[in-house]
């Protein structure tokens, strides 16, 4: 992970039972998306000798945030989060970004981060797309899978992913969470006859049994497998029938839910 080049790279801290947290660096400093843990952020920066100059907040969901105050507080670097009267995000006064917005870091050069606004599974989900080429996508889109719905509708979280889907295929995309495996297998039993899907879960599986990330993925790979990503090709399988692609989507996520 150490950095000598002074080039970017992107590192997974693992947190709790299932996140990571997304450090990313150049040279000596690092910027990092959703600390849910401090402590995790912390250990990493002692270890490299990394110095934090920005925080990244996707949503308000206590596994995101619940380290940010801490680190802002030691290391006196800007917030930013959702464009949202939240009292956690007050409370870090934090700059609130939507849709449109660009984020520059003096310490990062030409380094450019553009905000995409993806409500679903919250209201105010925003998505970070550095250089135009990696997102940070919280808890919008998973490997092989997509967010839970707590706030917003299935029309709102389709058209999300959609938003996403529209991107260049090569963007690498670092979502919070690592449920890849449990996503290909629920994906499999929707999809049984795709092998790019039949091809991930070999791959995710080989991975986990060394404890290995499956993440960051890439657009091409989940346009490829995920489920969500599919519905209007999965709408032309005999158990969907033709239905509109929202329908496929909204019965998929019903399904999810119950896995
Ligand atoms: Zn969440």
């Amino acid at each position: 992970m150490h950095d000598t080049s002074a080039s970017l790279a992107i590192s997974a801290l693992p947190a709790f039972s299932d996140n990571y947290l997304w450090l990313i660096h150049c040279g000596q400093h690092a910027l990092v998306v959703d600390p849910g843990d401090a402590e995790v952020v912390e250990q990493a920066l002692q270890a490299h000798q990394l110095q934090l100059v920005g925080i990244l907040l996707t949503h308000h969901h206590s596994d995101h945030v619940g380290g940010a105050a801490v680190l802002q507080q030691h290391w006196q670097c800007p917030v930013y989060a959702p464009y949202s009267d939240l009292p956690v995000y007050r409370a870090l006064q934090a700059s609130r970004v939507q849709q449109g917005d660009q984020i520059y870091f003096s310490h990062f050069g030409t380094l450019t981060i553009d905000v995409l606004s993806l409500p679903g599974h919250t209201l105010d989900h925003i998505a970070y797309y550095l250089n135009r080429q990696h997102l940070f996508s919280g808890d919008v889109l998973f490997g092989a899978g997509c967010g839970r719905l707590f706030e917003g509708t299935p029309s709102q979280m389709h058209a999300s992913l959609q938003q996403i889907a529209a991107l260049p295929t090569t963007t690498l995309i670092y979502p919070a969470h690592e449920y890849t495996a449990h996503n290909i297998a629920f994906a499999q039993t929707v999809d049984p006859d795709n092998p790019e899907l039949q091809q991930r879960a070999q791959d995710a599986a080989a991975l986990r049994a060394r404890e290995r990330p499956t993440l960051p993925t890439t657009l091409a790979l989940e346009l490829a497998t995920n489920p969500f990503l599919r519905c209007e090709a999965l709408s032309h399988l005999p158990a969907f029938l033709n239905w509109p692609t929202l329908d496929v989507f909204t019965e998929l996520r019903a399904r999810r839910n119950q896995f």
